[in-house]
């Protein structure tokens, strides 16, 4: 696992939560971008030291997540638990060094110090107290005598640290601020601040890109790495994503879980194109990225933004439209639809390759935000179950005169080209002429009679698609409802 290369090696380091959420995904789409492009190693690192938390299941939703993206790894999934004795030991040796200390304040003592420093209107910041300066033998006694104990890290007790973000640009932190941080429970189990950079190292990470949440973290683990010998990564810290009200991401704003997008009908690489808008722009403000290789073309750290970022459902519905019209693979739209279209008990009489589910399809995608919707859209020209608008009919069919014309164009339906879009205008031009009718009146019956709706994609394209045996079965009852029903008045 160590970089022998100055090849460039990130890591996408989730703590499993049983789903993969949309901040964890533009983390790990960044990390994968940056790979890609520089032909670097991208690193699957599941942190599942919180026991409590990291069922077998709540892993597999975070792979399930990455996998739905598209989001490849080169190396992994490596689970942080099974290095748990490397990291005791690590700490162990930093004891050993003088560079970490056993600190064996009971839970109470330590209430107590937060206590005192509350009544002093100061915030409670452990640093040095009676153990970091133990003599050898007070130590010794206790642990042999068996009193838990934590390992802190002895950090300086002044000085400031500086140091450049990729993203944010030059740091500082006060080392009075920071405090002698624990890195081994007093249970025997590391914590994350040993636990990362420890696996990091081992790992050979050149760069950690992650959410800016971590950037007070930064120098804490800095202090580990030097600690231990090792050159620090570099490190780019990623806006924070807000709602649209601009407070924190969360569940009040709708689906944090990728999969509820995929569910909702999002292509993959869509909501991808998506989430690199969050917090990203390129220097020339395009916003369709057609395919993987376009986006990681123009990707790179310069362009992350420092402000907050904002997901907006709104504009991930616009991103997933252009990629419906204009951008997806006909092979993999229909693969996509598939699924939604059994959602809604919608059989395709015929297979995905046949030629009027594929005319429907592409006469209708141009128009759906969502392949939900597409499957809605799709029904009454895959199915003969299907939303009829009642105002429609009346207007279109039941009060237009259909029930006098309706007759006469059945006839003509029954003779048409449906393969010759140009003949069939003619021809229900004519009809229209023919009759003294207005084509809208003729137009906008057939329409309502195929659809049950008041709008529609272009009229002879939209005959075309529904196929001539059901153009026919339609505006046959059609006629029916007009010779059965007495329209109100
Ligand atoms: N497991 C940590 C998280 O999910 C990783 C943070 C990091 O990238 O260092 O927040």
């Amino acid at each position: 696992m160590t970089n022998p290369t100055s090849t460039l090696r990130v890591r996408f380091a989730p703590s499993p939560t049983g789903y993969l959420h949309v901040g964890g995904a533009r983390t790990a789409l960044f990390n994968w971008l940056l790979a890609r492009k520089l032909g670097g190693v991208f690193v699957l690192r599941i942190e599942d030291t919180d026991r409590e938390r990291s069922s077998e299941a709540m892993i597999e939703g975070v792979i399930a997540g990455l996998r739905w993206l598209g989001l490849d790894w080169d190396e992994g999934p490596y689970l942080q638990s099974a290095f748990l004795a490397r990291h005791q030991a690590v700490a162990e040796e930093l004891v050993a060094r003088g560079l970490a200390y056993r600190a064996f304040e009971t839970p109470q003592e330590l209430e107590a110090l937060r206590l005192s420093a509350q009544e002093r209107k100061a915030s409670f910041l452990y640093k040095g107290g009676k153990w970091r300066d133990a003599l050898p033998d007070d130590t010794q006694a206790q642990l042999q005598a068996g009193i838990p104990h934590v390992i802190r890290l002895a950090t300086p007790r002044s000085g400031i640290f500086e140091w450049h973000d990729d993203v944010f640009g030059p740091l500082t932190q006060d080392w009075t601020e920071v405090d002698d941080y624990v890195l081994l429970r007093s249970d025997g189990s590391p914590t994350y601040m040993l636990s990362v950079v420890v696996d990091d190292i081992d790992m050979g990470i050149t760069q950690v890109v992650r959410g800016a949440d971590h950037i007070a973290n930064t120098p804490k683990q800095v202090l580990l790495y030097q600690a231990l010998g090792a050159a620090p990564p570099r490190f780019a810290h990623l806006p924070l994503i807000l709602g649209t009200d601009r407070s924190r991401l969360s569940k009040r704003h709708g689906a944090t879980s990728v999969l509820a997008y995929r569910d909702e009908g999002f292509l993959p690489w869509a909501f991808c194109n998506f989430l690199a808008l969050i917090g990203w722009s390129p220097n020339d403000n395009q916003e369709v990225f057609a395919t993987p290789g376009e986006l990681i073309e123009r990707f790179s750290l310069e362009g992350v933004s420092r402000t907050n970022g904002v997901f907006d459902a709104d504009k991930a519905r616009w991103v997933n439209s252009q990629h419906l019209a204009h951008h997806v693979e006909e092979k993999e739209l229909l693969e996509r639809l598939q699924p939604h279209l059994a959602a809604l008990d919608i059989q395709p009489a015929s297979s995905p390759e046949d030629a009027a589910y594929q005319t429907s399809v592409q006469l209708l995608k141009p128009r759906a935000r969502t392949l939900v919707e597409l499957a809605q859209m799709l029904r009454p020209y895959l199915s003969d179950s299907f939303e009829i608008d009642q105002a429609a009919v009346r207007k279109n069919v039941l009060t237009s005169g259909a029930g006098d014309f309706l007759p006469d164009l059945i006839q003509v339906i029954e003779q048409l080209d449906f393969t010759d879009l140009v003949a069939m205008e003619t021809r229900l031009r004519e009809f229209s002429e023919a009759h003294a009718l207005s084509t809208g009146k003729v137009f906008n019956c057939i329409r309502t009679a195929l659809t049950g709706q008041k709008v529609s994609p272009g009229i002879f394209e939209t005959l075309q698609a529904i196929g001539q045996l059901r153009t026919r079965q339609r505006l046959q009852q059609a006629l029916e409802l007009c010779q059965t029903v007495q329209p109100a008045p």
